[in-house]
């Protein structure tokens, strides 16, 4: 145990340091060295004795922390920040030193009040709507791992519910249809598919927009019913992953209603930002939305893996995919005044993952995570003016944190990316948006300042005069 105390806190001297490193960017955003670097390093056999823990340490920075990709490093604007904080971590250290398994209310009752607590919280500070609070008695949230699991569960409770409990025991009999469109996050029709429920109906956006249209979901819907299909859920998206772009929820809610409709908003990374009430937009209408996923892991200081789930009613989620084996039962559950969180989400066992919520939301406040974002936020908009004011380029579209960009021809935009994929100073993910390539740069990394910026934007300048 003293061994423990001792490269604990060695292990934290270490990471300070590093993140004084990021910080500075002392550190290159992405390795150098090419794939196999790391096995070839690595024994090919377990070790049969055990060995000694400082030791062990000192190989994760010696063989692993080099081979890494620092998304922590204020160059790293990669496909949506992952972000953490102190508080995150030394939460991690503690739910690991605690070791507890919330499954169930009875397996560890504090970890499942805190959970229910802090995501009362979380969606008081979102001001989403109140039936989505455990305290409304029907809703309720849950700590997920990730915003595709999140999805999962709700397309498969929309089945559920579709089929009138029919799903749970002759499946999708290819009957029920999900919509979506074309830009939501690869997450989703991916979930649709697990489900059972085939491939994910793309409806077509709005025109000029990245944005689902709502008349059109509205036909595609009346025409897959009159063929004898079910339409069951619809997976809405504020902040997009390509754009950032925000679907039209209130219409697309209305249209849901009507039809008796699962409508499932995705806002893992922009939803976040409703933590500030003057980018709590895409929040508008979510009156008639049946589940709602926010990853604090991607823009609230929190560390991976950490995605909050909402619900209006819960009895959807627990009739679709609560089980009770007979080693499962318990006088708690029998008694029904409790939550048993196993059945709200796909694995059976759960880590008390809601302490590093509850550490980030009190280190923090509010109002400091409403800072980091507004921080972020200043910082693109940075970013997207430098861009603008250089000739030959062009901002696409800057929302929240993203601005996505490119060069005038797609032929230079293409050899940018070429370019920044080996630079060790700043990572930029590429896309494609309406056919043509673009580079993505979201800002969240909290090192991440305005000197980053400059240092980042000289940097893309000075790989696009090379080109010319
Ligand atoms: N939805 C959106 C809009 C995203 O941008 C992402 C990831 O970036 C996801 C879902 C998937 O999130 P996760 O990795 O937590 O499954």
């Amino acid at each position: 145990d003293e061994v423990f105390a001792a490269v604990a806190a060695d292990a934290a001297e270490r990471l300070v340091a590093h993140w004084r490193a990021l910080a500075a960017a002392e550190l290159p955003v992405v390795p150098s060295g090419p794939p196999g670097t790391t096995l070839k390093a690595l024994p090919e056999q377990a070790p049969e004795k055990g060995e000694d823990l400082a030791e062990i340490l000192d190989d994760t920075w010696r063989t692993i922390v080099p081979q890494l990709v620092h998304w922590q490093h204020p160059g790293f604007l990669g496909w949506f920040p992952t972000n953490n904080s102190p508080a995150s971590v030394l939460a991690e250290l503690v739910t690991a030193g605690l070791g507890v398994q919330g499954m169930m209310w009875s397996s560890s009752p504090g970890a499942t009040e805190l959970e229910q607590r802090v995501c009362d919280w979380l969606a008081r500070a979102l001001a989403l709507p109140q039936r989505f609070q455990h305290a409304s008695g029907q809703g309720g949230g849950v700590i997920q791992d990730s915003a595709s699991s999140a999805v999962l569960v709700a397309v498969v409770a929309a089945l559920n519910r579709a089929s009138v409990g029919r799903w749970r025991a002759h499946g999708t009999e290819g009957r029920y249809r999900v919509y979506c469109t074309a830009q939501t996050n690869s997450s989703v029709p991916k979930a649709v598919r697990i489900a059972g429920a085939g491939e994910a109906v793309q409806v077509p956006l709005l025109p000029g927009t990245h944005e689902m249209d709502p008349a059109a979901l509205a036909a595609r819907m009346d025409a897959d019913r009159s063929a004898g299909l079910i339409p069951a859920a619809v997976v809405a998206t504020v902040g997009t992953t390509t754009t950032c772009a925000t679907d039209p929820v209130p219409e697309i809610g209305a249209v849901c209603q009507e039809r008796g409709v699962w409508l499932h908003v995705d806002a893992a990374y922009a939803g976040s930002a409703a933590l500030c009430p003057e980018f709590r937009d895409g929040n508008a209408g979510l009156g008639h939305a049946d589940s709602y996923a926010v990853n604090a892991h991607k823009w609230m200081r929190t560390g991976i893996p950490c995605d909050v789930l909402w619900v209006a009613d819960h009895t959807a989620l627990t009739d679709a995919v609560g089980l009770t084996a007979s080693y499962l039962r318990n006088p708690a559950s029998e008694s029904r005044t409790v939550v048993d969180f196993k059945d709200w989400q796909v694995p059976l066992g759960r880590p008390m993952r809601a302490l590093k919520l509850w550490y980030v939301m009190r280190a923090h406040g509010l109002e400091g995570l409403r800072e980091a974002i507004r921080h972020d936020v200043s910082l693109a908009v940075l970013l997207a003016r430098l861009i603008e004011a250089e000739g030959g380029f062009e901002v696409v579209v800057h929302r929240l944190g993203l601005v996505v960009f490119r060069r005038d021809t797609d032929a230079r935009t293409r050899d940018l990316v070429e370019r920044l994929t080996r630079d060790p100073v700043v990572l930029c993910t590429p896309a494609t948006v309406d056919g043509r390539p673009v580079l993505r740069a979201a800002l969240g990394s909290p090192y991440t300042d305005e000197a980053a910026v400059h240092r980042i934007w000289s940097t893309i300048r000075s790989h696009a005069a090379a080109q010319d």
